[in-house]
C-alpha cells in the first residue's frame, strides 16, 4: 500500500477565530468523555490487540514541513475491515518562529483531548500505549478517512496555539512502518525525559501545575516538579514551563512554592494553596513524594500505580502495559479503580514510570528500600536508577508468583522490609475482642419514620452521559436508612 498526501488548502495559515471548516461530524469539548463500546465501534487503532501504536509531536524548522498536509502511510479507513484492531502511529510535526522544542510534550498530550473532541471518537492513554475507537455512527455520517482526522487536528492545533504557523500530520497504519518509527519516537521521549533528570526540586524557583485531566477527575491537579513528572508521563517540568510561558491562563501554569512546610515529604504552602483553590476545597494538603500521607491525587491516565502490600509492608509498582495479574493477585485495571478519580488514596498512587528515575521517588516512605516487586520490563527500563545494593532484592514476575513466594524471596535476599516486620511485631497493638469486631462488621442506623437524616458531601460528581458533568457542591442528601458496612479484606 503506498502513501496518500492530502493538502487541506482551506486550513493553511488559518488565522485564530476563523470559522470552523465543514466536517461530517461535530467537533467540540462537549464530546470529551464519550465512551465507545465494542458493539458501537466501527474499528479501533491501538489498544490491547494492536502490536504497535504510538503518537508523537516533533518540532521542525519551517522549511522542513508543509503546512496543512496530511499524509497517510499505509491503508486508510475504507481499506480496513470493520470491527478490526489495527496498528497506528500518529506523527504531528509543527513549526513556527516562536515554536521551541520544549513545547512538544504539552502539544503531544493535547492529542488526547483533541481526538476526544471529535464526535464519536474515543482516545485513551499516551505515547506508546494509545487506544482509539470510533463509532459506526460517525463512520456512516462520513468520518471515513484519516484525512478527516488530520484535518480536524490541524484545525484544533492552529486555533488553540496561534504560534503554530505550520502543522503537518502523518498517519502510519502499516505494521512494519509503525514499528520502525516507534524507535524514533522512543528516542524523542527519552531525550525529553532525561532533560529534567539533571535538575532537582530545590533548584527550581517554582513548580507547575496541570489541570488537563479535570474534565475526567474534577478535583485532580498534577503538581509537576523536576523530580515528579506529570502522572501520565507526558509532561515534565520543562514541558509545563514552556506551556505556561505561551499561555499562562491555560491548563499548565506556574505554582509558587511558598514556605517549605516539609522538604522531605514535599509539602509546600504555595502548592497547598493552589491545590485548595483548583480542587474547589476538596484537597487541603499534598505530600508530593509520599504515597501514604496526604498523597498526590491520581486522575485516570497515570502510566503506572505504586501500590502497598500490607501483608509484607512493602510497595510494588505496575505499569499500564503489564497485562498479567500482579503479585497481589490484582491486575493494573483492577487497581486503577481504587486509584483514580482525583481523590487521595493512601496506599495507591498513580505515577509516571519516569518518577522511578527520580531521586525523590517515594522518599518519605522508604524509597527503593520499600520496593519489593516490579514487572521485569520496568525493572530493566529503570535499572540504572535503582541503587546497586537493592536491585537484586527486588523481585519480578520471573521470581515470584504470589505473596507467599514473595515473602520467602524477601527473607532469602534479606530485603530491608524484613527488618520492618520484626519492629512491627514488637509494637503490634492488642487484638480487638471478638464481640467488638462483630459489632463493627456492620452498623445499621435505622431512622425513625418522619424524621430526616441528612448526609453532607463537600463535592460529589454524578455519573452522566452525553458529554456533560454534574458536580454537586455542599450537597445534602436525605435518607431513610444508612447502612455502614465494613468491606471484606481481600
Ligand atoms: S495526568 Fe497530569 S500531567 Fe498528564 S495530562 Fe493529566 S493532569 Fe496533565
Amino acid at each position: 500500500m503506498g502513501h496518500k498526501v492530502c493538502d487541506i488548502n482551506e486550513l493553511r495559515t488559518l488565522p485564530t477565530g476563523v470559522k470552523k471548516p465543514e466536517f461530517p461530524v461535530d467537533i467540540g469539548e462537549m464530546h470529551e468523555g464519550e465512551r465507545v463500546r465494542k458493539p458501537q465501534m466501527h474499528l479501533e487503532f491501538g489498544g490491547l490487540k494492536a502490536e504497535t501504536k504510538w503518537e508523537l509531536i516533533r518540532t521542525r524548522k519551517e522549511d522542513e514541513i508543509t503546512d496543512a498536509r496530511v499524509i497517510i502511510e499505509g491503508p486508510d479507513i475504507p481499506d480496513l475491515k470493520e470491527g478490526g484492531s489495527y496498528p497506528l502511529g500518529i506523527l504531528v510535526e509543527v513549526a513556527g518562529k516562536k515554536v521551541e522544542k520544549d513545547i512538544a510534550g504539552v502539544l503531544e498530550r493535547r492529542l488526547h483531548y483533541f481526538l476526544n473532541y471529535i464526535e464519536g471518537v474515543m482516545h485513551v492513554n499516551q505515547r506508546y500505549d494509545i487506544w482509539i475507537r470510533f463509532t459506526k455512527d460517525a463512520f456512516n455520517k462520513g468520518l471515513n478517512s484519516l484525512e478527516l482526522w488530520g484535518k480536524a487536528l490541524i484545525w484544533l492545533y492552529k486555533t488553540s496555539f496561534p504560534i503554530l504557523e505550520k502543522v503537518q500530520i502523518t498517519f502510519f497504519t502499516e505494521q512494519k512502518q509503525v514499528a520502525s518509527n516507534l524507535d524514533m519516537a522512543q528516542e524523542h521521549w527519552s531525550e525529553r525525559d532525561e532533560r529534567a533528570r539533571n535538575m532537582t526540586d530545590e533548584e527550581a524557583d517554582q513548580f507547575y501545575a496541570c489541570v488537563m485531566c479535570q474534565s475526567f477527575a474534577p478535583s485532580h491537579m498534577c503538581v509537576i516538579t523536576p523530580n515528579r513528572t506529570g502522572s501520565c508521563g507526558s509532561i515534565s517540568w520543562f514541558d509545563a514551563r514552556a506551556a505556561a510561558n505561551i499561555d499562562p491562563n491555560g491548563p499548565n501554569f506556574a505554582v509558587p512554592k511558598g514556605k517549605v512546610i516539609d522538604a522531605e515529604k514535599g509539602i509546600y504552602e504555595g502548592v497547598d494553596k493552589v491545590l485548595q483553590e483548583k480542587s474547589l476545597g476538596e484537597i487541603q494538603t499534598c505530600s508530593i513524594y509520599s504515597m501514604f500521607e496526604s498523597p498526590h491525587t491520581s486522575c485516570g491516565c497515570f502510566e503506572g500505580i505504586a501500590f502497598y502490600i500490607p501483608e509484607l509492608d512493602g510497595v510494588a509498582v505496575v505499569h499500564r502495559d503489564y497485562r498479567e495479574k500482579t503479585v497481589n493477585g490484582l491486575s493494573f485495571a483492577e487497581m486503577a479503580a481504587n486509584t483514580s478519580g482525583g481523590i487521595q488514596s493512601p496506599g495507591f498512587n498513580g505515577i509516571a514510570v519516569e518518577y522511578l528515575h527520580s531521586p525523590r521517588f517515594l522518599k518519605p516512605d522508604g524509597g527503593w528500600n520499600r520496593v519489593v516487586w516490579l514487572p521485569s520490563g520496568i525493572k530493566e527500563r529503570v535499572a540504572n536508577s535503582i541503587p546497586k545494593d537493592i536491585i537484586d532484592k527486588i523481585s519480578t514476575e520471573a521470581d515470584v508468583k504470589n505473596l507467599a513466594e514473595l515473602k520467602e524471596f524477601l527473607i532469602k535476599k534479606d530485603h530491608p522490609v524484613v527488618k520492618r516486620w520484626s519492629k512491627e511485631e514488637e509494637t503490634k497493638p492488642e487484638e480487638p475482642k471478638a464481640e467488638a469486631v462483630e459489632a463493627a462488621e456492620e452498623t445499621q442506623i435505622e431512622i425513625p419514620a418522619g424524621s430526616e437524616t441528612v448526609i453532607r458531601t463537600p463535592t460529589m460528581q454524578l455519573p452522566t452521559t452525553g458529554g456533560f458533568k454534574i458536580i454537586l457542591k455542599n450537597a445534602k442528601i436525605t435518607a431513610d436508612k444508612v447502612i455502614i458496612k465494613r468491606l471484606e479484606k481481600k
